[in-house]
């Protein structure tokens, strides 16, 4: 394994917040450009190879967590000082998508730390929380987990129905959080509990909870169809007990925590999602160059061009939202809608060209031999976590009417 070194160093240049608009997106700035191809170069020798048997062993990819730390991309967005590579959204979104490219289940154990553990915490944490809950979270050797969703309520989360009570100097907490990505290699978790469920959504908080942790337990691994390398299960608060100063944010701020939260996160799950369907892309092509039928190889025939033609364009139309939503978020401006279009458009593209690829590849498609089946296992979550596509649409139709509000 060739050394590693941190991507600001590769990089070799101050990186500024600044990609200036979209119009640049025809072509990304060099520094970007060399963080992608850092990050592919990554994926094709570390993770490709071995994708099919961590996806078969569901194992979680200990080695190469901890190799992407040492380049900075467990942290891509957290500042120098406390631990991380200090870059930008656009690079996260770069990152997260080659990753994915060479293994969906460690592009999404990578977001999760990224967007929906470490976001969380840079936003809204004190100084002193940082330093404890961040730093030793950017080096791959430990990762955080997001628990919001329940087993009774997933998109509307602000149903919450576990608890936090303040007794003397600590928040006690009580319910079962359901689907939580990593919730098996977690050093920490973000859980958001309610402290009067009168208040609906405005009675959420957010919490800070070590694991492991008394009164904490995890359920079984779930069985999945896709993303197999990643762990999710249930996180169990039995009387749990945390300091005081383990409140994230403010008192009854955790609905709004988690909502902007999954703003940002929706960007890394898109950015999976175009990885997922760009390795879909590049099997199918390949495969159509090498395959003869009828006498020619099958990218002769205009059936297998249209199908490719279709895939691409899917594929690019859905990076370009992403980035635009990156490039926004960048640059301090209302990223919501956008964040939730591209979200919407690359996970439907990812379900879409997976599916072609298959189609492509004929019967070798369907088998383990090629990596087009789990592309399309894969692909499919996309579209559920971080929002289903059905909430996206929510959130696009809102966003959209309020500003055509007479
Ligand atoms: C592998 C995996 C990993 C996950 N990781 C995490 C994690 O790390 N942390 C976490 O907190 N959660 C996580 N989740 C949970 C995930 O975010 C939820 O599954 C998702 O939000 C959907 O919630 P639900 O499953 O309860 O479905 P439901 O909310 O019950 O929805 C069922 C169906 O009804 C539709 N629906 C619901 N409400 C509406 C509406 N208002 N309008 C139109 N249609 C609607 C949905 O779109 C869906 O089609 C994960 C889930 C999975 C499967």
């Amino acid at each position: 394994m060739a050394a590693l070194f941190s991507l600001r160093k590769v990089l070799g240049v101050a990186v500024g917040r600044g990609v200036r608009g979209v119009s640049q997106l025809a072509e990304l700035p060099e520094m970007h450009q060399m963080l992608r191809q850092t990050c592919r170069d990554f994926a094709d020798r570390e993770l490709a190879p071995i994708a099919s048997r961590l996806d078969r062993e569901h194992t979680f990819p200990a080695k190469q967590v901890l190799e992407l730390g040492a380049l900075g991309v467990m942290a891509v967005e957290v500042p120098e000082h406390l631990g991380g590579a200090g870059l930008d959204y656009l690079a996260y979104s770069l990152a997260v998508e080659e990753l994915s490219r060479g293994c969906a289940s460690t592009g999404v154990i990578v977001s999760v730390n990224n967007s929906l553990y470490l976001g969380p915490v840079l936003k809204f944490g004190t100084e002193e929380q940082k330093e404890k809950w961040i730093t030793p979270f950017t080096t791959g050797e430990k990762v955080g987990c997001f628990a919001l969703s329940e087993p009774g309520n997933g998109s509307d989360a602000g149903a919450a129905s576990t608890t936090a009570r303040q007794e003397g100097e600590e928040w006690v907490l009580n319910g079962t959080k359901a689907w939580i990505t990593n919730c098996w290699d977690a050093s920490a978790a973000v859980v958001f509990a309610t402290t009067d469920k009168s208040l609906k959504h405005k009675g959420i908080s957010a919490f800070l909870v070590p694991m492991p942790h008394p009164g904490v337990s995890l359920g079984k691994k779930e069985d999945k169809l896709g993303i197999r390398a990643s762990s999710t299960a249930n996180l169990i608060m039995e009387d749990c007990r945390v300091p005081l100063g383990n409140l994230l944010g403010q008192r009854g701020m955790g609905f709004k925590i988690a909502m902007q939260t999954l703003d940002s996160g929706r960007i890394g799950i898109a950015s999976q999602a175009l990885g997922i369907a760009q390795a879909a892309l590049d099997c199918a092509a390949d495969y159509a160059h090498k395959r003869t039928a009828f006498g020619a190889p099958i990218a002769k025939m205009q059936a297998i061009q249209f199908k490719l033609a279709d895939m691409a364009v899917a594929l690019e139309s859905a990076r370009l939202l992403t980035w635009k939503s990156a490039l926004l978020r960048d640059a301090k401006k209302p990223f919501s809608k956008e964040a939730a279009m591209a979200k919407l458009a690359a996970s439907e593209a990812a379900t879409f060209i997976s599916h072609q690829a298959i189609q492509v590849l004929g019967g070798m498609g369907y088998v383990t031999d090629m990596p087009a089946e789990r592309h399309y296992r894969d692909a499919r979550i996309t579209e559920i976590y971080e929002g289903t596509s059905e909430i996206q649409r929510l959130v696009i139709a809102n966003l959209l009417l309020k500003e055509y509000q007479p």
